[in-house]
């Protein structure tokens, strides 16, 4: 069967094939060596289950008559879509090559021959012929936007945001935001080899960049309280949760250990009572049952009701451990039930996708700062808890 990518392939070429070969039998009569039989044969094929043969009809065809550029561009195209790259490079060389082809059509090609190097891997190749279009002003936006991929998928982060710069004015429409994430990229390279200076400065320039970059206050917060500086590190992750509350969870323990280190308990219960008010989230509530328990208060109603407000795993699984250790559950015996609940109820939670992208909907179980779905920035955020009927 042919794969529906395919048919709709097929469907334009057939009708270009149809075209150039009906025009060139208006202006020079029949075409050389196609009846009118064989054009059908061939129609039918394009509709059928033969993709082969219909691309042998089809090669054989443009071979006929030289003159059908776009159907070489076409057909180039389709093999590139296929995987079958080694023959749309040979289709789209001969393009490139072939004396008196008319302008637009030989950049076409070459924009063509760029795109069936970057599919082959051959990436300077690939770059080369993109930049060689962007010089001549061609096909410009795509152009850089594939330089853009190629660095990206390099990650080669400032010569990702070198073609993100060149991209933002050749498109006047701003890339601040990817920039903003290729150098937390950088910043994250910097934190991993252990130079913390480094890491720090290109955080804060994601943030010169882009100030709404929740990354990028995620990260400072992080490299701030990792060299003892609490108080910075409780702004920062202030500003992130306040920048898209749904950050909820990378923030509120990180929140509670800073305020412990600087003493500003009150702070942090204020955040608490905010996050509560800001974000559908259960976890202000499983904190606060921390809290009492920390301070020697027997937290179960304030859980109970949290389970009325809020009723999500998390809380279930704060309560279930709470009740396990009351005495008259345990002398009851239902300390042994409650905990195996609490264990099936933490397995199911890791198995649940706790992220989302808002462009594509992927849902995957950690974060990825660019969505593997769709490869756009910054649009996964973790999804809340809040189970609802
Ligand atoms: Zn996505």
């Amino acid at each position: 069967m042919l794969d529906p990518l395919f048919t709709w392939l097929l469907l334009p070429l057939g009708v270009a094939l149809g075209w150039a070969l009906g025009r060139r039998a208006a202006t020079t009569g029949p075409v050389r060596g196609f009846t009118g039989e064989q054009l059908g044969g061939l129609l039918t094929q394009l509709s059928s289950d033969d993709p082969d043969q219909a691309i042998a009809a089809l090669t054989t065809a443009t071979e006929i008559d030289p003159s059908t550029a776009e159907l070489h561009l076409t057909l180039g195209r389709m093999f590139r879509k296929r995987g079958e790259v080694d023959r749309a490079l040979r289709v789209h060389e001969a393009l490139v090559q072939r004396a008196g082809l008319a302008p637009a059509l030989r950049l076409q090609a070459r924009f063509e021959l760029a795109q069936d190097y970057m599919t082959a891997g051959v990436m300077d190749r690939a770059e080369r012929l993109f930049d060689e279009l962007v010089a001549d002003g061609a096909f410009v936006v795509p152009a850089l936007e594939a330089i853009r991929t190629i660095h990206e998928q390099a990650r080669d982060w400032p010569q990702a945001i070198a073609a993100a710069r060149r991209l933002q004015s050749a498109k006047g429409e701003s890339q601040r935001a990817a920039i903003a994430q290729y150098l937390c990229e950088m910043a994250v390279d910097a934190r991993n080899a252990r130079r913390h200076g480094d890491a720090i400065r290109l955080a804060r320039e994601a943030l010169d960049e882009d100030p709404d970059c929740v990354r990028a206050l995620l990260l400072l917060g992080e490299l701030q309280e990792a060299a003892g500086d609490h108080a910075a590190a409780m702004r920062a992750y202030l500003r992130a949760f306040e920048q898209d509350p749904r950050f909820l969870p990378d923030v509120i323990e990180p929140l509670q250990r800073c305020a412990a280190a600087t003493g500003e308990r009150d702070r942090y219960l204020l955040f608490l009572r905010d996050a509560k008010e800001m974000s559908p989230s259960s976890l202000p509530y499983v904190a606060e049952a921390r809290l009492l328990a920390e301070t020697g208060l027997d937290p179960l109603d304030h859980l109970a009701q949290s389970l009325e407000a809020r009723p999500s795993r998390a809380v279930l699984a704060e309560f279930l451990e709470v009740l396990e250790r009351q005495p008259n559950v345990v002398a009851a015996g239902l300390d042994k039930p409650a905990a195996s609940l609490r264990r099936a109820l933490l397995r199911l939670m890791e198995s649940t996708p706790r992220y989302q992208c808002s462009n594509c909907g992927f849902s995957p179980r950690q974060m990825f700062w660019q969505c593997p779905g769709c490869k756009r920035w910054g649009t996964t955020a973790p999804v809340d808890d809040v189970l609802r009927g």
